[in-house]
């Protein structure tokens, strides 16, 4: 037998060519490449005769080769073979594309297992095209049998990768449960050396299925366990309290320029019930994209200043910060609140009614010396630049599910050790048994009306030619009025070279073409920070027209002059995040129109037709949900360390038992350290999501 944490190379039996393509899958041990999960399954276990396959139905045949042959084209790079297998039952016909070597391998006589789809094709004719195939014998990989399709990177095939975890399951050490007997018998979930056969060799789709809902146990499990950890140790260390001028809260709201709707008025009002107390409040604040949520973290600040204490407020990218910053000092500018703003290229400090922009030493200076509110990125509490006596920690579009659950595991202390109270907010809404998960024991508060005034987007799907000269003619139209446009170039993943050039034809076809003689400027991915905040900023101060940009912009720019948004290829989309984009305009009294750009009709159309119909962000995250639906995991790729490699969104049962278990284990000991397996993946689990 081999150990979990060997070489890849002492697998027995092993290929050349296998050990390189478990290298490819950055696999260097044996434990690293189990924890490889299949994304689904392929199910091949019935085996029928060929007489009764049915077209279109996955099947295996136990066949054995009649004929095969090269057919000739007239293309030289392009390699057509023609087969024909039978059993006792009858013949069918087999065609693969270039792979020429099959003509040496599968010579007639020989018995193989061939899984795959009957079609009836065009010019083909009836029988498989390119089917999996297998030399019929004890060992098989995937004919046969319920085969793991797992997650690839380029030169590695689904073959190599089953014949390499076929190998390191038959021949390893499984390391012991990490999971505690007693829950492991009460939630009725695989052992852990069973779970790993049963999701790398099913016996069948039941038996993948177990296996898989073992280790999404076992992950939301795990996070539940390191959230409860972070609630307890912050509860601990307590949080400084503020206490709250009632007289002063009503002047604030007096200065506004527009009157507060009743949910903000009820979120603000629960986050100071919490933060007059000394347990660190964990606050959602969810409210839809242009609903008004940073006026509430405005109010609070000044609330916080007026109590001798600093708040901090984090926005994810340096250009929001600055726009955070200006908006603040608006609110804050009549009471002579002094306010910071500290990103990679700003330092800027407000204070006795003059700006001044600082030093590096200044401005730790003035940070040092405390009351104040201070506007930045992350890196504000990451690089310990928040002021000592910051009570309040706002951590804005927090709408990535990845920051939400490191916010959610990571307890950031003061110097004195007292634990700021932390708001996030959020644009996703987030139905609330996810939300639970994600952030544990948290308190939510959620914005649901927008302000007053605002007018429905028209939300319209335009297909092709046709469909786009509308679009151009309403952004042409609404330029002349004095408004802006943004138009959405889809992100394409791995390659933000091709992306960057779309772009850039893009801007050139529409320059040269339906928007000739407006000003049209262009951000995505390849443009330096610098250059790219010059190009938003003058977009949102009128000097540009229309900004042709990736989903950089996702992230809560605020313009209110920008009344079209037009999003091509939607449909590689999702429904949330096409909300999102959305939100980009309606953020003022004007009528905003949203165009949904298709090249043609598809079947994308009925999923976009729910934008179309509702405003509602629930109503759209919900659909969302319900549409990706199975095979989708919780968390995001983006956030780097992935928490949750098999759980799924769509999970809910087992993310309540998960969270019943973990409480019941912390009521006999709240750290879990008498349970060490566990208690080490916690840690690790928790160090993790610091590191990102
Ligand atoms: P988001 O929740 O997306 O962060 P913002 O806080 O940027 O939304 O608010 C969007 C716009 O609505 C801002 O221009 C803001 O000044 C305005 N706004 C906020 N609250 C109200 C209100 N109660 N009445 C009218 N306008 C408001
Ligand atoms: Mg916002």
């Amino acid at each position: 037998m081999i150990s979990w944490n060997d070489p890849i190379a002492f697998i027995r039996g092993l290929t050349a060519q296998q050990r390189k393509a478990a290298a490819l899958l950055g696999c260097e041990t044996v434990g690293q490449l189990l924890d490889v999960f299949p994304r689904r399954y392929d199910d091949y276990s019935r085996t029928v005769p060929i007489a009764e396959i049915q077209d279109g139905i996955p099947v295996t045949v136990a066949c054995r080769v009649v004929e095969i042959f090269q057919v000739k084209t007239f293309r030289r790079s392009f390699i057509l073979l023609k087969a024909k297998v039978a059993d006792a039952s009858g013949t069918i016909d087999v065609t693969w594309f270039n792979q020429p070597w099959l003509l040496k391998t599968l010579l007639p006589g020989t018995d193989i297992f061939l899984s795959g789809v009957v079609t009836r094709r065009p010019r083909l004719g009836r029988g498989f095209t390119s089917p999996l195939w297998e030399l019929n014998s004890p060992e098989t990989l995937a004919a046969g049998i319920v085969a793991p399709v797992y997650p690839l990177h380029g030169a590695v095939s689904q073959k190599m990768v089953r014949a390499l975890c076929k190998a390191a399951v038959e021949q390893v050490t499984f390391l012991e449960d990490w999971l505690p007997e007693t829950v492991r018998i009460h939630v009725r979930v695989s052992p852990l050396d069973q779970a790993y056969r049963q999701v790398h060799r099913p016996h069948s789709m039941q038996d993948a299925e177990a296996g898989r809902t073992r280790f999404a146990f076992g992950e939301l499990f795990l996070y539940q366990c390191a959230l409860r950890i972070a609630r307890f140790e912050a509860d601990v260390a307590g949080a400084p309290q503020v206490l709250f001028d009632t007289n002063f809260a009503k002047q604030f709201v007096a200065q506004l320029p527009f009157e507060l709707t009743d949910d903000q008025k009820k979120a603000v009002w629960g986050i100071i019930q919490n933060m007059s107390t000394k347990r660190p409040m964990r606050r959602l604040l969810q409210g839809d994209v242009g609903s008004g949520k940073t006026v509430v973290a405005a109010m609070l600040s000044a609330l916080v200043y007026r109590s001798q204490q600093s708040a901090v407020f984090m926005a994810p990218t340096d250009l929001l910060a600055k726009q955070h910053f200006e908006t603040l000092r608006r609110f804050l500018l009549p009471f002579q609140i002094p306010i910071l703003l500290r990103t990679g290229s700003a330092r800027i400090l407000v204070e006795g009614g003059e700006e001044r922009k600082l030093t590096v030493d200044q401005i730790n200076q003035r940070t040092l010396q405390g009351r104040i509110v201070c506007i930045g990125t992350h890196a504000l509490i990451e690089k310990n630049a928040a002021p000592p006596d910051v009570a309040l920690a706002v951590v804005d579009e927090q709408h990535r599910f990845g920051v939400v659950q490191r916010e959610a595991l990571a307890v950031a202390k003061r110097h004195d050790g007292l634990v700021p109270h932390l708001l996030s907010m959020s644009a996703t809404p987030i139905p609330r048994s996810l939300a639970l998960t994600f952030l544990g024991d948290l308190e939510m508060s959620i914005i649901s009306t927008k302000p007053k005034g605002r007018q429905a987007i028209e939300t319209m799907i335009v297909v092709g030619d046709r469909g786009h000269e509308k679009a151009y003619e309403r952004i042409r139209s609404e330029v002349i009025a004095g408004r802006r446009a943004f138009i959405v170039c889809p992100f394409i993943e791995e390659s933000d070279v091709i992306e960057a050039r779309n772009v850039e034809a893009e801007v050139r076809r529409l320059q040269n073409g339906p928007l000739k003689g407006l000003r049209i400027g262009m951000v995505h991915g390849r443009i330096p920070t610098r250059e790219k905040d010059a190009t938003m900023q003058a977009f949102a101060d009128g000097g540009l027209d229309i900004l042709v940009a990736t989903t950089v912009i996702e992230v809560g720019v605020d313009v209110p002059q920008a009344t079209v948004i037009l999003i091509e290829s939607s449909e590689r989309f999702g429904l949330a995040q096409l909300h999102q984009l959305r939100g980009r305009v309606g953020r003022s009294s004007y009528k905003s129109y949203c165009f949904l750009g298709l090249a043609d009709d598809g079947p994308a159309i009925g999923r976009l037709r729910v934008l179309e119909k509702t405003q509602d962000g629930f109503v759209v995250a919900e659909a969302d949900l319900n549409m990706r639906g199975e095979g989708n995991v919780l968390g995001t790729q983006q956030s780097g360390e992935v928490l949750f490699k098999t759980a799924r969104i769509t999970d809910v049962n087992l993310i309540s038992t998960a969270k019943e278990q973990a409480e019941k284990l912390a009521a006999q000991d709240a750290t879990y350290q008498s349970y060490p397996a566990l208690y080490r993946l916690i840690q690790i689990m928790r160090e993790n999501q610091h590191r990102e």
